[in-house]
């Protein structure tokens, strides 16, 4: 026998259950009538209601079918038999013969065994498992998939109940963990540096649905719509105020959080919800949970960011529905307040009054996300995947987010506090003190003239050029406005972009690097298939040679917006002589034809190379007769030379570029640029390093291209650097065997007064 499930078979069995929310009787006693009900209509011989308790038990609430004796007594650890499981995965399970599956346990006390099928779905809120709904039959039933979805939707208005606070205490649903309470440290990841203390604020507002069923789909709907439009106007109201209106990636990306708003895919899934019975909050719940369930299983990062945008909208529309007053309200908001959220969409981040705000504290998120690029072009400490923090946390507890080590401190102890409030002390005094480094020239002790250049990807980091005594952009991915586009940019939006770039560097000199994508640099409309090394697979030069018509697009853009100006434009990933020529054959086909167009061309044009592939570094006599110029990257030039990947935590530190080894490797390019009097700069993330950038110095290199926010640190160092007798002590380290001579140049730049 199957359950019809047409809309209005689930209209008719929510509006049973909303009778029976409404009615009296305990709450227990309730619970067993909505089991029945369910059971019922959905022709099953079984329906159970599993609720999570402390110590991340699932205990039996009420049943229909199994043995009453077995409620509040059959208990089940997250994970075990189908039910734990359920709850671990967070999803919906279907199976016509549940006693063959591996994760069948059977409990004796339930009198379970004579039931063949299961179907089981998690009762989830705000992305919570708060427990489980089961229906069992004897046969072996196959449920159809209209099946699972009234159980999905009957499970979210139990989410409802559970989360009101009757059947269990709310507290209880707030700390999961037994010794929530006490200070804890937890580990995460670093995603944007500085150290934030403060008031933890729990960005999820915590809606509590009163009326989860509807009758009248009708006056649902037309709520729904006044609901979108409200949301759409304040939207648009927001969005134009924000400090990022000037233009930008940070625009671009607002602007396509803004076209998710405007998805009508995500409005009809709202109102079909709303058909099948529910109010219109319960169906923007009900259509959240959906999506989250189906993108939690779908591995790509990005997609499962925008799934984030969507939350967003999400909370948004039910302020709206709710007439929930703005919970961002600034006034709500404590002096010192460090925001914690599962994630978070950009727009939101905006929400909060910047003046007020510390850190934020994410338990996912990935160094990619929106909120993780807006945040640190806004300095604030970020620290993400912070696992369990959100059952661990309550609103108002404080909270350290220490953003340079990637972790948190839970209501910290007195000492850490104190300690905390004393490095973040000596912390804003460094950053006064570099402030105003960062405006000195970038002169050593004997007056050596050091380049200083800095990395840039986003137009905000180009800005930061004017700010300083800079020399200008020595390295501007031009991948990063590319990855945060949704669609390939074409010619006249990329001209119009590093039109932006030329006129932010306000006349100083920029180094263009051509498209570095592939490997892990992932653009989201691009379908690129699986590598299984992926750094050293179809990336950067190896792509645009392959697809010249890329390259050929980028550099026709590159020469139109650089009318009238330098144009200075580098290769990534080059391994062989050959692929530079054929990079520079490309140019000289787009420089003709900008020239047969009679087009502005740019006053100058340099082709560069990025080193970045030890095989280049054996042909360079024969490469420097071809370049203007020469940037080593050394990020990826040292993964390749120790076969050590540069993302892995378990690679880091296993190899040091301060040894002798990497420093005869770079004598020696600077001996041959020197022989072919190419310039030649550093631009991986050596040069920002303080020790690092020293050492560079006294092997030769006059010029750096480092991070915006190193530029402080770096200039304190070249400006306390006396280089000659530094040049002598590292000659007497190039032939020596060690792993590493990190400790012996602290002792050095220690002894003789550098701040490195
Ligand atoms: C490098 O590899 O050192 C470099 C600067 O390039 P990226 O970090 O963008 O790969
Ligand atoms: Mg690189």
């Amino acid at each position: 026998m199957r359950a019809t499930s047409n809309p209005k078979t689930l209209r008719r069995l929510l509006s049973r259950i909303r009778d029976v929310m409404a009615g009296t009787g305990t709450a227990q006693a309730r619970l067993d009538l909505i089991v029945s009900a369910i059971a019922g209509d959905m022709v099953a011989e079984v329906c159970s209601i599993y609720v999570l308790r402390p110590g991340e038990v699932l205990e039996l609430f009420a049943t229909e079918g199994l043995k009453a004796t077995a409620v509040h007594q059959t208990r089940l650890r997250i994970g075990e038999g189908l039910v734990g499981n359920i709850a671990a995965q967070a999803q919906p399970l279907a199976l016509a013969d549940a006693q063959s599956h591996p994760q069948f346990a059977f409990r004796p006390e339930t009198g379970e065994e004579i039931y063949q099928s299961l179907m089981g779905v998690p009762i989830l809120r705000d992305g919570r498992v708060l427990g489980v709904l089961v229906v069992q039959n004897r046969t072996h039933r196959r449920y159809t998939d209209e099946e699972l979805e009234v159980l999905q939707t009957v499970a979210m208005v139990l989410a409802e109940m559970v989360a009101g606070g009757e059947l269990v205490n709310r507290d209880e649903l707030l700390h999961a963990d037994s010794n929530a309470l006490l200070p804890s440290r937890i580990a995460g990841t670093k995603f944007g540096d500085g150290i934030g203390i403060g008031a933890a604020v729990l960005h999820q507002p915590q809606f509590v649905l009163s009326k989860t069923v509807a009758d009248d789909p009708v006056s649902e709907r037309k709520r729904l719509h006044n609901a979108l439009s409200d949301m759409h106007g304040a939207l648009d109201k927001m969005l134009s105020a924000a400090p990022f209106k000037a233009g930008g990636e940070h625009a671009e990306i607002l602007e396509a959080y803004r076209m998710f708003a405007l998805d009508t895919g995500w409005a009809s899934r709202i109102e079909e919800a709303i058909d099948s019975g529910l109010t219109a909050e319960a169906a923007v719940q009900k259509v959240r949970n959906d999506i989250r369930t189906r993108m939690s299983q779908v591995a790509d990062d990005y997609l499962r960011e925008r799934v984030q945008d969507f939350e967003d909208l999400a909370n948004r529309l039910m302020q709206h529905l709710m007439g929930v007053p703005n919970v961002f309200d600034k006034a709500r908001l404590p002096e010192n307040a460090v925001v914690v959220a599962r994630t978070m969409g950009p727009a939101e981040l905006l929400d909060y009054d910047r003046e007020r705000l510390r850190g934020v504290v994410l338990a996912e998120g990935s160094a990619t996300s929106h909120v993780v690029i807006l945040a640190s072009a806004l300095n604030i400490p970020v620290v993400g995947r912070v696992k369990a923090i959100l059952e661990r946390v309550g609103d108002g507890d404080q909270i350290i987010v220490d953003g340079d080590n990637g972790q948190v401190f839970l209501r910290p102890d007195q000492d850490v506090l104190e300690a905390f409030n004393e490095s973040q002390a000596q912390q804003a005094d460094r950053q006064a003190y570099y402030a105003e480094v960062r405006n000195e020239p970038a002169v050593t002790r004997d007056g050596t003239r050091i380049g200083v250049q800095i990395n840039a990807g986003l137009l905000l980091d180009v800005g930061h050029v004017k700010e300083s005594d800079l020399d200008g952009i020595g390295l501007y991915r031009t991948e990063i406005p590319f990855m945060v586009r949704q669609h390939y940019p074409d010619v006249p939006e990329q001209v119009e972009f590093y039109r932006k770039v030329y006129e932010l560097a306000a006349g100083k000199p920029v180094t263009f690097r051509t498209l570095d994508v592939g490997g892990d640099k992932i653009l989201p409309y691009w379908d690129s298939a699986e590598e299984e090394n992926p750094a050293m697979g179809w990336r950067a030069m190896r792509v645009a040679l392959d697809r010249p018509a890329l390259l050929r697009q980028q550099i026709r853009a590159l020469v139109r917006a650089a009318a009238g100006q330098d144009l200075r434009v580098m290769f990534p990933m080059v391994a062989e002589v050959a692929e530079f020529r054929k990079g520079r054959q490309l140019f000289e086909m787009e420089y003709a034809r900008a020239q047969a167009a009679g087009a502005v061309l740019p006053r100058s044009v340099a082709l560069g190379v990025m080193l970045e592939v030890p095989s280049l570094v054996f042909q360079l006599p024969a490469l420097l007769n071809d370049v203007d110029f020469v940037s080593v990257g050394s990020n990826d030039l040292f993964q390749f030379l120790f076969a050590s990947d540069r993302g892995n935590p378990q690679m880091s530190g296993r190899y040091d570029p301060l040894s002798p080894l990497v420093f005869r490797l770079l004598t020696q390019v600077l001996a041959d640029c020197r022989a072919a009097d190419v310039p030649v700069a550093v631009c991986g993330e050596m040069a920002s390093r303080p020790l690092e950038a020293m050492t560079l110095i006294g092997l030769g290199f006059r010029a750096l291209s480092i991070s915006p926010s190193t530029v402080g640190p770096i200039k304190a160092m070249i400006r306390s650097l006396p280089v000659p007798p530094l040049q002598a002590f590292l000659d007497s380290l190039l032939d020596g065997p060690q792993h590493s001579v990190r400790e012996t140049l602290k002792a050095y730049a220690r002894d003789h007064g550098i701040e490195a």
